[in-house]
């Protein structure tokens, strides 16, 4: 099939995105995972950075920013503004209409990439395929019941590059921790909704839940959800170690 004539069907989303020439054939998506607190938005950040320092453009999109703002926050305290993706939200929609105000955009930084639709996942693959943007998506993979979680499935299935984050994350136990458990009122939950975003706070220490939807916790005032990390053997034990009680794993050091 002639790319040519895709380019000019007028129901494709992305044609008013003018070709760049002189430029390879794709973009690639890239996809950076581990558990929480492993350093995926500060590595965002710093590729943000790199790129930002060559004088190409970017994009920062985030979903269910534990901020609570739309923003990529690092829990080393660096902070960029950051487009906060909606279920609804055709990300090539949104690539289109910064580039109809004249702005290129040369790669996306996507955080909280769990959080996408498969059909958002699918959307970055377009814009790596056909505007050669590059996609750089950080993300946990697996939810709190070791199922990958939606986003995470597609981008394994369609990245061009996996690769786990490197900054290794403890269980309490000191083995690799690679499961996000959620703890309610010290207890590990193996039920409920996928996505229930808790603010673990800049110090790591437990905080109160912060719930987009409310959905499921008729009484949200008497409820703590809070996440922890551990090593598959005390994720599928429900074992939160000898002093989880209403502490965050941070306070263990
Ligand atoms: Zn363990």
């Amino acid at each position: 099939m002639d790319s040519a004539v895709l380019a000019d069907d007028p129901t494709d989303a992305l044609s008013s995105l003018p070709r760049r020439s002189g430029r390879r054939a794709a973009g690639q998506v890239r996809f950076f995972y581990g558990p929480m607190d492993c350093g995926k938005s500060t590595l965002a950040l710093q590729i943000d950075h790199n790129h930002a320092r060559q004088g190409r453009e970017g994009m920062l999109l985030v979903r269910h920013d534990r901020s609570g703002q739309p923003k990529i926050s690092s829990r080393i305290g660096i902070t960029r503004g950051a487009v906060e993706v909606n279920e609804d939200l055709d990300i090539r929609e949104l690539v289109r209409g910064r580039w109809s105000a004249s702005r290129p955009v040369d790669y996306l930084i996507v955080d909280e990439a769990q959080f996408l639709t498969a059909s958002q996942v699918d959307q970055l693959a377009e814009l790596a395929d056909d505007v050669q943007v590059d996609v750089y998506c950080f993300g946990i993979a697996t939810d709190f019941q070791s199922r990958l979680f939606p986003g995470s499935r597609r981008l394994f299935e369609l990245a061009d590059l996996i690769q786990a984050v490197q900054v290794e994350v403890l269980c309490w136990c000191g083995s690799s921790g690679r499961f996000n458990a959620r703890v309610v009122d010290g207890r590990v939950i193996r039920a409920g909704d996928t996505v229930l975003v808790a603010d673990t706070g800049q110090d790591g220490a437990s905080a109160g839940a912060a719930v987009p939807d409310g959905r499921d916790l008729p009484d949200q005032e008497s409820v703590t959800v809070r996440y922890q990390v551990l090593c598959r053997r005390h994720f599928r034990a429900g074992d939160l170690g000898p002093i989880a009680t209403g502490q965050g794993q941070l306070s263990l050091a």
